[in-house]
């Protein structure tokens, strides 16, 4: 496995690549690697013999510079994991290598937009964020060339956002979506649960409750958004609940019935960690059919 920081030794890295492997995929990581990245790079390995993992906090994704100076930074595991996973290459770059000089100064560089699927939900609540994921995600795409690349689903909002990117830029990468993996307790596995004490943990684990307890309701036959939602909000009531919304698979836009399928979308505080979640609410056909 080979480890680069540098775009030169990238470039160079990659074009000796292409002449041999059929592919190429891409998984792009903030790091703290947990078991939902190692599922991430193991599907890239089912499509491709060469896969690259980014490493890369990006800060212009982050809205506070207190979470950015507190996201967990482990790049010694992080390595050990990427090749336990199968990785091929890991690209480890300073932010500088990246955006090139300094915080002020990138503000004036070249801006991408997200499109309509970053306006709501987590893109209500934290400005510029979707702006920033598109930015980095285009900045890689461009590096990597890739054919391949995979986000989980427990980013639901911006692995749609980056559908958009990749189908409005047209840069013809096939994104593979990872479905959400979560710890034995439930909870849905994300490098900020390392900031959790003991107590935030467990409640937290609200959050999973609250999913599941709305998917069975759903499953006898509710359909009302706002009844499942209030079902919602009474299991999240320990918890600063941000948003808790039922949302339209693809264009993310709130929807009042699930006729066929949705996604209820989750992002609540546990002390002062933000996290996110998701499941998927979807009529299942009659036995038979
Ligand atoms: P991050 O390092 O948190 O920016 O995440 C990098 C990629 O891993 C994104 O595509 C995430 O959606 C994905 N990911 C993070 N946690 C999980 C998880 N629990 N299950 C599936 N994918 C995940």
């Amino acid at each position: 496995m080979q480890v680069i920081r540098n775009i030169t030794e990238l470039r160079a890295t990659l074009a000796q690549a292409r002449k041999k492997s059929d592919s190429i995929a891409l998984v792009p990581t903030m790091g703290a690697l947990h078991a939902g990245h190692a599922n991430l790079i193991e599907l890239a390995r089912k499509q491709s013999d060469y896969v690259c993992l980014s490493i890369f906090i990006n800060p212009l994704q982050f809205n506070s510079l207190e979470d950015l100076e507190k996201y967990p930074r482990t790049p010694e595991q992080d390595l050990s994991q990427a090749r336990e996973s199968g990785a091929s290459l890991v690209f480890m770059p300073e932010h500088t290598e990246i955006y090139g000089q300094s915080r002020e100064e990138q503000n004036q560089n070249v801006k991408v937009l997200a499109g309509s699927r970053s306006k709501g939900l987590c893109g209500a609540y934290r400005p510029g964020h979707f702006d920033g994921v598109v930015k980095i995600v285009s900045i890689l795409f461009n590096l990597f060339r890739p054919d391949f690349a995979v986000f989980g689903e427990k980013d639901y909002q911006q692995l749609k956002v980056l559908e958009q990117l990749n189908a409005d830029l047209h840069f013809g990468v096939k994104i593979m979506a990872a479905p959400l993996i979560r710890d034995l307790d439930g909870l849905a596995l994300s490098s900020r649960n390392q900031r959790l004490s003991a107590e935030e943990r467990k409640d937290a684990l609200a959050i999973p409750t609250a999913l599941r307890a709305v998917l069975e309701r759903f499953e006898r036959g509710t359909r009302i958004s706002a009844e499942l939602l209030e079902l919602a909000q009474s299991k999240l009531s320990n918890l600063k609940v941000e948003y808790a919304q039922i949302v339209d698979c693809e264009s993310l836009q709130p929807l009042q019935i699930v006729a066929e399928k949705a996604q209820l979308m989750v992002a609540a505080y546990a002390g002062s960690v933000r996290l996110i979640d998701n499941i998927r609410l979807e009529v299942q056909p009659a036995k038979g059919q």
